[in-house]
């Protein structure tokens, strides 16, 4: 499903300096696979996902997802890849804190300019399968912090997206809150996503339903 071919990525930091995040990269995620990608920090692993999501291109080498070439796709037609494709947990949340609930899940829907109906039903569906319908209203910030995981969790999900990307997502929970974390993950590979986390969390190392563990080196897949 996902096809990563030789990818390097360079950051040109002014005329004399540039990092070379990725460095001949090449990786096939199967779909519904889960996949964790392990590396201490400046590794590429956000680097490696900004290019799965099409958030950025690599600079040789290619990406192919559903036989579609990414990794060259014009800006606009990157983003609507992106709307129908990828749903994207962040290590902050990234919630609006001062909207509700239902507001929060729905934004990835808002650039799509769906029928009101529509939108109603993903909406529901979203809340459901993460349990926080009850909370609909609430603004966000009077939300516990297993709560606000669920608003992040539902609004990745709420366009059914068929890949989920997370990036160190339990970098800020507690002990708690990261094994639930864990539960959603396993969850989600039931209902057949495919997703890719990028961790450097120990709690994701050995798990039995994860397909595949690999590891960024400096660039470098070891
Ligand atoms: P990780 O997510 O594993 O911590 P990153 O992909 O964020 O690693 O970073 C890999 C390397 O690329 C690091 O050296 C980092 O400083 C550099 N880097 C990441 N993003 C940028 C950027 N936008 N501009 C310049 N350098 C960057
Ligand atoms: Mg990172």
């Amino acid at each position: 499903m996902i096809k990563i071919k030789n990818i390097t990525k360079e950051y040109i930091l002014n005329k004399n300096n540039t990092i070379k995040a990725l460095k001949d990269v090449s990786l096939e995620i199967k779909e519904g696979e889960l996949i964790v990608i392990k590396g201490a920090s400046g590794s590429g692993k956000s680097t490696l996902l900004s290019l799965i999501s099409a958030l950025a291109k690599p600079t040789s080498g290619e990406i192919i997802v559903d036989d579609k070439k990414i990794s060259k796709l014009p800006d606009n037609f990157a983003s609507t890849y992106r709307r129908d494709n990828i749903g994207f947990i962040f290590q902050k949340y990234n919630l609006i804190p001062t909207m509700s609930v239902a507001e929060n899940i729905l934004l990835p829907l808002i650039p799509l300019n769906p029928e009101p109906e529509d939108m109603s039903q993903k909406l529901e569906i979203a809340m459901k399968m993460f349990d926080i319908s009850h909370k609909k209203d609430v603004l966000v910030n009077n939300l516990s912090g297993g709560e606000q995981q669920r608003v992040a969790i539902a609004r990745a999900n709420v366009n059914n997206p068929k890949i989920i990307l997370a990036d160190e997502p339990t970098a800020n929970l507690d002990e708690k809150l990261s094994l639930r974390f864990v539960e959603i993950i396993k969850e989600l590979k039931a209902f057949g996503k495919t997703i890719v986390i990028a961790t450097h969390d120990p709690l994701f190392f050995g798990l039995d339903f994860v397909d595949t563990e690999i590891e960024l080196h400096d660039g470098k897949l070891i």
